[in-house]
């Protein structure tokens, strides 16, 4: 089931009456999710993802805007009625039920051409129990399961009503690193087995990008960028975006555009066409340097990590916006640990430069 948002909006109104703002919390939100994909909606704290999944599910009703179930307008429609299988980071399971009580509780309330016959509820249980491995735990109260397993079963009471639109908000963010590494491994699978149009919320970027076919990057309720993760990481948008995506973080730094050259601090990294003379904002993903003793960066050695395959080396220049530069070089290549400086060769792929003041991408040849 395909999904489409249209101008999606949603405005809350300020709560001081007289001198409150209101919250643009969605803005012009438009987007088509393929059938059968898994979206990952990603950004900081605050920037619109719960809302623009509330509003996909009905629980909340948009300012203005559409929503299509494939060619369905379901933007009208109460959350019953739209066939969604919702999951929260908190599992918000019934305490007093079992397992079995707690998945079989969505389908006793159909009604109508819905209603199910007991055996029916019972199969349907026992399916979703299997497709999240947890069809052992069935007479268990929730208090006797881990944090995981409580999840597994929101996610088998969410599948449960087979709904055409599975969101998921948050939902690993209650899980201690090993399940939730664990977990979101089994969402995919059991999403790529059920076929379910998925959204996905989190805040967590390595988390959206291990699991998503493609990646919605917002920030203050407005879509930065959408694309297959690798594509958004290989091609940010602006410097939020790049900013955003990756581990460790892309080094960012001041730097000038002159006579076809690109400048971190004084030295001129790279030769380029397509560009007119000015500031801008320089990013290097780490993986960018490239150890070179006649390469043209030059920074302060700090400290080297070994991280077995990679090394990670901390330094410094007076360009750059952090404290430190981290790069991950081949552990293969030889480096004086005890030199004072370190001299890099930047692969033109990996650096990205952007207008000082709007902080979009300016996009170059290279010479
Ligand atoms: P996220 O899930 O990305 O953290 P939310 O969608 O929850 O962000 O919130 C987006 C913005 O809307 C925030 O500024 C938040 O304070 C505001 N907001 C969310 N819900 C309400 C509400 N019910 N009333 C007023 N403002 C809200
Ligand atoms: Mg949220």
């Amino acid at each position: 089931m395909k999904v489409v948002l249209e101008n999606l909006t949603k405005i809350f109104p300020s709560r001081n009456k007289k001198s409150g703002e209101e919250v643009i919390a969605v803005n012009d939100f438009t987007f088509t999710i393929p059938d059968g994909k898994l979206i990952g909606l990603l950004g900081p704290s605050g920037c619109g993802k719960s809302t623009t999944l509330y509003m996909i599910s009905g629980l909340q009703k948009p300012t203005s805007g559409k929503i299509y179930f494939g060619e369905d307008d379901v933007t009208e429609l109460s959350t019953e009625n739209r066939g969604v299988g919702l999951v929260f980071q908190n599992y918000a399971l019934y305490p007093h039920m079992t397992v079995m009580q707690n998945i079989l509780f969505p389908l006793q309330n159909l009604k109508g051409k819905d209603k199910l016959s007991k055996d029916e509820m019972l199969e349907r249980a026992h399916n979703a129990a299997r497709l999240v491995q947890i069809d052992e735990l069935m007479d268990r109260k929730p208090s006797e399961l881990s944090g995981g397993q409580q999840q597994r079963v929101a996610i088998a009471r969410a599948l449960v009503k087979m709904p055409r639109v599975l969101l998921l908000d948050e939902p690993l963010s209650n899980l201690d690193a090993r399940l939730r590494l664990q977990t979101r491994e089994e969402i995919r699978r059991i999403q790529r087995e059920t076929g379910i149009t998925t959204v996905f919320v989190t805040h967590d970027q390595e988390e959206a990008m291990s699991i998503s076919d493609m990646i919605v990057v917002m920030k203050l309720g407005v879509v930065q960028q959408i694309g297959k993760p690798q594509e958004v990481y290989d091609n940010p948008v602006n410097l939020f975006v790049a900013k955003f995506l990756g581990t460790p973080p892309i080094n960012v730094f001041e730097g000038k555009v002159e006579g076809g050259k690109i400048f971190v601090g004084d030295d001129a990294v790279l030769e380029i066409s397509g560009v007119e003379d000015q500031e801008v904002m320089i990013g290097i993903r780490p993986e960018g340097f490239e150890l070179n003793e006649n390469g043209p960066m030059k920074c302060k050695l700090s400290s080297v990590e070994v991280m077995g395959r990679d090394v990670s080396i901390v330094s410094t220049n007076p360009a750059s916006t952090n404290p430190v530069i981290r790069s991950i070089i081949n552990a293969d290549n030889k480096l004086d640990t005890s030199a004072e400086y370190v001299r890099y060769a930047i692969k033109p792929h990996k650096l990205f430069i952007f207008n000082k003041k709007t902080e979009e991408r300016i996009y170059f040849e290279v010479k």
